[in-house]
């Protein structure tokens, strides 16, 4: 038996006036997707606890049938992973945004959207001055990643750290526009984070990237902004949990990061940029042609999250039926004609075009495929799940669902 998921990140959403009061998931040209609800079944699940913050590490974890709850321990370890960093018992990782940040009001949590090379420079300061050392910095390793997205590492050894669970850091993205004078690091270890982020503003002022981008009307990256820290997550392999292989085509880290920890081959699409740009065909070839190494192939697309974040309706309705036509369509033909096969359409998480960020709530699902049984529903969308029977609270049960 073969298995395909395809994770339309944040598409979820809510009726749209200037839609005749039609969600994007309805609104969008989406024949493959209902295809698979008219042959199957249209649930809903909820991959985000109320005690959890919407994010689409949490609820992806939750999607590849792990309990947030019981797993989750922070992004940054996710990201971390991603990038191949190995993290020890004792260690931390943290993510280390470059922000401008003015008359204390967050103006910008990527620091004007700063090239790499730039970032590198930074980081490559605030590791020398700030690093071991110096009183305060034995075991910290600043990460340099891509643009405004770096990692803190922080090297326990045998010392145990000054973090705990209630360590308490507010993502940059949240406060955009916004006072930051609240939102500081707090509780164990805190006075750490705070410290380094106070450190790097003055290490940051005249600097010779800041002093060029100025110039240049580009806005500075003017301190070091610390957040999302954990702990490496103890994940069981998938295929111990599950007892089937998987690989995950997706253009973002968070992703990456997931498939490594679980024990999920990633495979890398060239063209798959995680924007709306993304070149969905490449996508779906790929995963047709990981099938015969795989018993299951995920593919995630961030595009419709993306869209939602630039509150833009007529772009969520183009990556959906992009996604349809180029990845759903063709992989679902694909599974037919090889034999057994299941296929699972769901977002991880709503992402409404009214609030432009992510929400709690509970996703529609459409699954088809041996061995289930057709229900009622004749499209995939949200009013057609919220009217199932079948519902997922915890949503990470999903999984046991689609593989049984
Ligand atoms: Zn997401």
């Amino acid at each position: 038996m073969k298995y395909a998921i395809i994770i339309p990140d944040g598409c979820a959403d809510e009726p749209q006036e200037t839609l005749g009061g039609r969600t994007p998931l309805q609104a969008a040209e989406t024949p493959a997707m209902d295809a698979i609800a008219r042959a199957g079944v249209v649930g809903r699940a909820n991959h985000v606890p109320a005690s959890l913050p919407p994010g689409s590490d949490v609820a992806n974890l939750s999607l590849l049938g792990y309990d947030p709850i019981a797993n989750f321990t922070g992004r940054a370890p996710l990201e971390a992973a991603a990038q191949g960093i190995e993290l020890g018992p004792n260690d931390w990782a943290i993510r280390c945004n470059l922000v401008t940040v003015e008359d204390q009001i967050m103006r910008d949590f990527t620091a004007g959207h700063i090239t790499t090379d730039e970032a590198k420079k930074l980081l490559a300061t605030v590791q020398e001055k700030l690093g071991p050392g110096h009183p305060g910095g034995a075991g910290l390793e600043f990460v340099p990643g891509v643009s405004y997205r770096n990692l803190l590492l922080w090297r326990g050894q045998r010392q145990s750290a000054p973090f705990s669970r209630d360590t308490r850091t507010t993502p940059p993205h949240d406060l955009t526009d916004k006072p930051v004078i609240d939102d500081y690091p707090r509780g164990p270890g805190s006075d750490v984070l705070t410290r380094l982020m106070a450190e790097s503003v003055s290490l940051f002022a005249d600097h010779p990237v800041n002093v060029a981008r100025r110039k240049a009307g580009k806005l500075p990256a003017t301190n070091v902004w610390l957040w999302g820290l954990g702990r490496a997550p103890a994940l069981k392999p998938f295929s111990e949990l599950y007892g089937k292989r998987g690989a995950m085509i997706t253009a973002v880290d968070l992703l990456r990061g997931l498939a490594a920890l679980i024990g999920w081959r990633r495979i890398e699409v060239p063209g798959a940029t995680g924007y709306i740009d993304t070149d969905y065909a490449a996508k779906g070839r790929y995963a047709i042609e990981v099938l015969g190494d795989t018993d299951i192939i995920c593919v995630h697309v961030e595009a419709t999250d993306e869209a939602s974040h630039q509150g833009d309706a007529a772009a969520k309705i183009e990556a959906l039926s992009q996604i349809d036509r180029h990845i759903v369509a063709p992989l679902h033909a694909a599974l037919k004609a090889q034999g057994d096969y299941r296929i699972l359409v769901t977002p991880d998480h709503p992402t409404p075009l009214r609030t432009k960020t992510h929400s709690h709530g509970a996703v529609p699902f459409a699954l088809c495929g041996s061995g289930v049984a057709a229900d009622a529903a004749t499209t995939y969308d949200e009013p057609t799940a919220d009217r199932s029977v079948l519902a997922f609270d915890e949503g990470w049960r999903l999984m046991q669902y689609f593989l049984q």
